[in-house]
């Protein structure tokens, strides 16, 4: 992979803008300068650059996994129980898909809920561990929960806790509705690194084999619908906007990490905490734009 990373970083840290998230303590304390790429090739190859080996907890970047594993857990039967198709509006719109009370897609907050309540596991600490085991294999190495940001999602997460409430109203959630807001907080409270991230990301671009492990995490059917998904619905309402600037699936998340799937060619993650208005990190959309234009990953041509 050709791309000088430290001169990316370089470029990308004159990139002013955006704000940090300010929902859970963890998150408005985060570093604003904090700034890490990591590339990994579908044949393995890791390159990174910056501040990629800091933890930082994982957030919405897991939705796209919660999906795969909940796929992969319910033999393609999520597919009946969330919709596909994305919303134009925030990630956290209390708002399910009309006439079938489905959320409208995972990577919205509504989809995750479901798709990490789909995850199988006879009480919430076996769906919660199956979960952890899942997102691990993904990465390559095991990983942990921040607990105490678990528990600030799960308190603080009243919007999740109304669209779980909502689902169930529905008859699209069955478990309760604390045990899958639950799940969805430690999930996304999973710390990860943007090496971590990144390994994710070229597991879904390699068809579900992990490309670090060799190990078989998920098949390629599911990993192209996961990918097919991201494509679409992975920056809420600003997927339109980059997938036409970036062109490569991806995923956003409020603690500033971007992770990305080219398939067939490699997974990337950026991680740096100011989001724009959409909650998409600035200089990690500023970063995957310079590494589609040098590496030429743009789906749609050059
Ligand atoms: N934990 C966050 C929430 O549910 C995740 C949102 C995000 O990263 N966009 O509010």
């Amino acid at each position: 992979m050709d791309v000088d990373l430290d001169e990316l970083i370089a470029r990308v840290r004159t990139h002013r803008g955006g704000a940090v998230d300010e929902s859970i303590p963890a998150l408005a304390s985060a570093d604003p300068d904090l700034l890490g790429v990591t590339l990994v090739g579908v044949d393995g190859v890791a390159s990174s650059g910056g501040d990629a080996d800091v933890l930082f907890s994982v957030q919405s970047a897991v939705k796209p996994f919660l999906f795969a594993l909940a796929l992969a857990d319910t033999d393609g039967d999520a597919l009946d129980r969330v919709g596909i198709e994305p919303t134009g509006e925030a990630f956290d719109a209390v708002k399910l898909e009309s006439g079938t009370g489905r959320p409208p897609n995972p990577m919205v907050n509504a989809g995750a809920i479901l798709t990490a309540a789909l995850v199988h596991g006879g009480s919430a600490d076996e769906r919660s561990e199956r979960i952890l085991r899942g997102l691990s294999a993904f990465a390559g190495r095991p990983l942990s929960v921040d607990e105490e940001v678990a528990e600030d999602e799960h308190l603080l997460g009243d919007r999740n806790h109304a669209l779980a409430h909502l689902m169930r109203s529905e008859g699209t959630l069955a478990i309760s509705a604390d045990d899958a807001v639950a799940a969805y907080a430690r999930a996304c409270a999973v710390l990860v690194d943007a090496e971590a991230l990144a390994v994710m990301g070229a597991t879904l671009a390699a068809g579900g084999r992990n490309p670090v492990t060799g190990d078989l995490v998920v098949s390629p059917a599911v990993a192209r619908d996961v990918v097919s998904v991201m494509a679409t619905c992975g920056v809420y309402d600003g997927s339109g906007r980059w997938m036409r600037s970036v062109g490569v699936p991806a995923k956003s998340s409020v603690s500033g990490a971007v992770v990305l799937a080219a398939p067939g060619v490699l997974g990337a993650a950026v991680i740096s905490p100011p989001l724009d208005e959409r909650g998409t990190s600035v200089r990690g959309h500023m970063a995957a734009d310079l590494l589609s234009a040098e590496l030429g990953l743009h789906s749609f041509g050059a």
